[in-house]
């Protein structure tokens, strides 16, 4: 790559934008190519939040730090009701923000237009309806690689009272939870699940009555549903030739809650911070991500094995912590049981078929087979 060259990304998703936006204001030309018309096609205007817990760098401080200023929705998550299989509603609070509610979608207020706009304005060339394949990409922003695991979502207009309600019950949604959050007119009902995802619809349809059960609120005739997979992987390399995979192309992902914002744009950070310093980009990920990403594996497991006893004793710890940020912050932390733990339950994980991924190979395989994609790199 020469300095006159263009930065080639593909895909203008959170993790490509957040590189194309550093590397423009670095004063690199760069080329964002997306294949779809739009940014953000892949959601509905639904509410999601960057999580505020697994740092303790603040949302607000982050963002400042990677040059992405708040040009899009953005509210402080200081209070919600969890529920766990009894259905007793369980208020937690926090001092600090435990995260930031954005909303996601092609449309006005979403992060994906404001990513768009500030990489636009800080010089770099958009284009979209633009396939770029990863065998000449510099960055590989595509998205989800491989299916390991499923949300389906709804949302809707409304003015009802506001609530962040989240269900926590392996019947309702193996392996994952559900969540109703109607904030600033906007509602959004979701159920995401890691098993069985041919059954999506009755597990989103039994949680949807569950949730109806305990408050009742209208849902319009005017809707709308999204499906969308979530891709998890360790690696050893997120590179290939020249390329550099970033957000959940490369699988980075936080197992626990499948919150990957932060990580997209943090590996999208880093990946322009790898051109711009001319830095190894897997030493900078796995200084920075790689411990992270694997405790978050073990709190997976934990999450999964503790079954419905284990969910209801998260409910009712984080019920009773005086900052739920704090007690949040605390499962993210690696003790040394947490780092003994961690070869185990990689090997666990394989056992199970799950983490096998190469990425680069499973996204040639799902989605582009007329291309020919290197490896990423040993499997974990
Ligand atoms: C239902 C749901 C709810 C979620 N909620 C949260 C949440 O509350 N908090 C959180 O932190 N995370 C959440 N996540 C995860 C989070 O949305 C993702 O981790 C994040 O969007 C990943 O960003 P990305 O840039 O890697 O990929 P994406 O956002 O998927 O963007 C990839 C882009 O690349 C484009 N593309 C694909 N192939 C090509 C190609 N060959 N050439 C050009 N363009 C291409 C795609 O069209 C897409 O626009 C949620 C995920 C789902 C599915």
């Amino acid at each position: 790559m020469t300095q006159m060259q263009p930065i080639r990304i593909a895909g203008a998703g959170p993790s490509g934008l957040a590189a194309a936006i550093a590397l423009a204001k670095g004063g690199r030309a760069v080329e964002v190519h997306e294949a779809r018309p739009d940014v953000g096609t892949r959601f509905i205007g639904d509410l999601q939040i960057i999580e505020s817990a697994s740092e303790r760098e603040p949302i607000p401080t982050f963002l400042d730090r990677i040059g992405i200023v708040r040009n899009f929705y953005f509210r402080p998550a200081d209070w919600a009701t969890f529920y766990d299989h009894t259905r007793v509603p369980r208020v937690i609070r926090s001092g600090e923000p435990y995260g930031w509610f954005i909303r996601r979608g092609a449309e006005e207020g979403t992060l994906d237009r404001g990513l768009l706009a500030q990489a636009r304005d800080a010089g770099a060339k958009v284009t979209f309806n633009s396939r770029l394949g990863i065998d000449v990409a510099d960055i590989v922003a595509t998205g989800p690689a491989a299916p390991d695991g499923l949300a389906r979502e709804m949302t809707w207009r409304t003015e009802e009272p506001e609530r962040v309600d989240v269900y926590f019950d392996h019947k309702l949604s193996p392996g994952g939870y559900s969540y109703l959050f109607i904030l600033d007119g906007f509602a959004t009902f979701g159920c995401a699940i890691v098993a069985d995802f041919k059954r999506i619809d009755d597990y989103f349809d039994h949680s949807l009555a569950a949730a109806q059960k305990l408050h009742r609120f209208v849902i319009p005739s005017e809707t709308r549903t999204g499906y969308s997979y979530m891709n998890f992987h360790l690696k050893q390399r997120a590179t290939s030739d020249h390329a550099r995979f970033v957000g959940e192309a490369a699988g980075f992902q936080d197992y626990l809650f499948g919150l990957g914002i932060r990580y997209a744009l943090t590996s999208g950070n880093l990946a322009a911070r790898s051109i711009l310093e001319g830095r190894d980009f897997d030493d900078l990920w796995r200084a920075e991500l790689g411990a992270k990403q694997e405790t978050s594996l073990v709190n997976r497991f934990l999450y999964e094995t503790g079954g419905n006893f284990g969910l209801a004793m998260f409910v009712r710890q984080a019920a009773h912590a005086r900052d739920f940020r704090g007690y949040l912050s605390k499962w993210h932390r690696r003790p040394s049981w947490k780092s003994m733990l961690a070869p185990m339950v990689r090997r666990f994980w394989r056992h199970r078929g799950r983490c096998q991924h190469k990425p680069g190979e499973h996204w040639c395989r799902s989605r582009d087979t007329e291309m020919k994609v290197p490896p990423l790199g040993p499997a974990s």
